[in-house]
C-alpha cells in the first residue's frame, strides 16, 4: 500500500491532523513543530495526544513526520542563533518522545560563508549533544537544493554529517525531490544513477521518507521553488516512476506542494491511482 501524505497546519492538534489526513486519503502527514518563523512551540495537550495515539493505533497509520523549523540553523556564523537553533532542537526531541516512533526531519543548516567544512562541524556537534539514547524518534537530514549556502546539496555532505555522530541508530535521511532535481542530480533521465550514487555514499538503508514535490525550476537551479506534481520541470511520469520504485515503494511520501486540502487529495488520488502494488 502506497504511503502517502501532504504538509498540514499543525494549529488544532494531533487528532484534528489525523482525521483531515484521513479526509483527503492520505495515510501519513507532516507537520510543523512550530511556528516556522521560530519561537515557543504551544504547550503539549495531552489530551489531544492521547485521542491521537488510540486513532492512530486504530487506523493502523505508520510514522508521521514533524519538521523542525526551516529557520533553525544549527551551523550559523553567529554563536547565540546556533545556541538558540541547538535548544530549539533539542526541546523538539523532548516533545516527539510523547509521540514515540516517529521521524524528526531538519534542514542541516546554512554555513553563510564559513564553508562546507566548518558548517558540518557545527552540525555534528549540535547533533552529538541533542541526540540520546533513550530517545524513540529518529531524525532525518533533509536533502537540500543548495540555496545560497545550504548544506546538504550533496549525497557527500549529508554522509560527513552522517559520519560524526556517535548515536548512528538515530539519524536517517529524508529526500526531498523538489531539492535533489534543483541540487543537480538527474532524477528524470537517470532515476537508477541516482539511486545508485546515493547507495554507494549514503546507503539505502539510510533513506526513510521522501518528500515528493515537482520544481518549477530546470534541474540544478538551486533556488528551491516547489510545484504542483505535473505541473514543474520533473513531471508526473518522473515521480510516478519514483514511487514505484522497487528502493523507494515502500517508504512514506509527502506532498509539500502549493495546495490546499482538495488540490492535495487530487494528488493523493492520482499517485494512488498510479501505483502498482
Ligand atoms: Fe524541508
Ligand atoms: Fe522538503
Ligand atoms: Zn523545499
Amino acid at each position: 500500500m502506497l504511503k502517502i501524505g501532504c504538509h498540514l497546519s499543525s494549529s488544532e492538534g494531533f487528532t484534528h491532523m489525523l482525521q483531515e489526513a484521513q479526509s483527503i486519503g492520505a495515510n501519513t502527514f507532516q507537520f510543523f513543530t512550530r511556528n516556522p518563523r521560530g519561537g515557543d512551540a504551544k504547550p503539549l495537550d495531552y489530551r489531544d495526544i492521547d485521542t491521537f495515539l488510540k486513532l492512530k493505533e486504530e487506523l493502523k497509520v505508520d510514522k508521521i513526520i514533524a519538521h523542525a523549523s526551516y529557520t533553525l540553523n544549527l551551523c550559523s556564523k553567529d554563536s547565540s542563533i546556533r545556541d538558540f537553533a541547538l535548544r530549539t532542537f533539542k526541546d523538539d526531541l523532548q516533545r516527539m518522545e510523547y509521540i514515540p516512533h516517529n521521524y524528526y526531519n531538519f534542514h542541516p543548516g546554512s554555513h553563510v560563508g564559513q564553508g562546507e567544512d566548518v558548517g558540518i562541524g557545527f552540525i555534528v556537534d549540535a547533533l552529538n549533544e541533542a541526540l540520546f539514547e533513550e530517545q524513540k524518534t529518529m531524525v532525518l537530514l533533509e536533502t537540500m537544493a543548495g540555496k545560497g549556502s545550504e548544506i546538504g546539496k550533496t549525497f557527500q555532505e549529508l554522509k560527513k554529517i552522517l559520519d560524526g555522530i556517535k548515536l548512528q541508530d538515530k539519524i536517517g535521511v529524508l529526500l526531498d525531490t523538489c531539492h535533489v532535481h534543483e541540487g543537480g542530480y538527474d532524477i528524470i533521465d537517470n532515476l537508477e544513477g541516482v539511486l545508485s550514487e546515493f547507495n554507494d555514499i549514503i546507503g539505502l538503508d539510510r533513506l526513510k521518507a521522501i518528500h515528493l514535490n515537482d520544481s518549477i525550476n530546470p534541474r540544478g537551479a538551486h533556488k528551491d521553488r516547489h510545484a504542483r506534481i505535473g505541473e514543474g520541470m520533473i513531471g508526473s511520469e518522473a515521480l510516478i516512476r519514483i514511487i514505484n520504485h522497487p528502493c523507494l515503494k515502500n517508504l512514506p511520501f509527502i506532498l509539500e506542494t502549493p495546495n490546499e486540502l482538495d488540490g492535495y487529495a487530487k494528488e493523493i488520488a492520482f499517485l494512488k491511482a498510479n501505483y502498482k502494488e
